[in-house]
């Protein structure tokens, strides 16, 4: 998985400073598409020290870490997700698909945009929209309360419309 350019970002995710990277070899082919050299493969390959040089440079008033793409690799999307709650930062994940990838746990996303790009509906910042940006709450049981409470609950909150006042 590759990162073919980064930004840092205040808007993509609300009330956050975002270190938004954005991942090549996008296979989702939106006519239309506003970033078509991302389906390319180019860039630098997502390693620690790409992060961490970037966390360096950047990290002190980063509170959010946003993958932008990599719907071709949903298993090193899943992975990297944890690794930057690990971090203390909150995990955000840009979705070109209609539906999550199973193989991305909802445990370790902290907001998650789905919805392919559809130009005569347009993206988040248009009420018409068919794109979705969720907050997803976590809670986890604790050990007072009855053995029947599920181990952990991940709530979806549906924050589209944050975009549009
Ligand atoms: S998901 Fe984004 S980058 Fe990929 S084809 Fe669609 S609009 Fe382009």
């Amino acid at each position: 998985m590759k990162v073919a350019s980064y930004d840092i970002v205040f808007q993509e995710i609300p009330n956050e400073v975002t270190l938004a990277l954005n991942i090549s070899q996008c296979p989702c082919h939106c006519p239309k598409c506003h970033s078509p050299h991302l389906s390319e493969d180019i860039g630098e390959t997502l390693t620690e020290d790409l992060l961490f040089g970037l966390l360096e440079r950047y990290g002190a008033g980063i509170t959010c870490i946003c993958i932008m793409g990599g719907d071709a690799f949903p298993k090193e999307v899943n992975y990297w997700l944890w690794r930057i709650r690990t971090l203390g930062k909150k995990a955000a994940w840009y979705s070109g698909k209609d539906k999550k990838a199973d193989e991305v746990e909802i445990r370790n996303v902290d907001f998650l945009k789905i919805g392919s790009y559809k130009e005569e509906l347009g993206a988040l910042k248009q009420p018409t929209t068919n794109q979705r940006l969720y907050r997803i709450r976590h809670t986890f049981r604790s050990a007072e309360a009855p053995q029947d409470t599920p181990l952990e609950e991940h709530t979806w909150e549906d924050i589209t419309s944050s975009f549009w006042k």
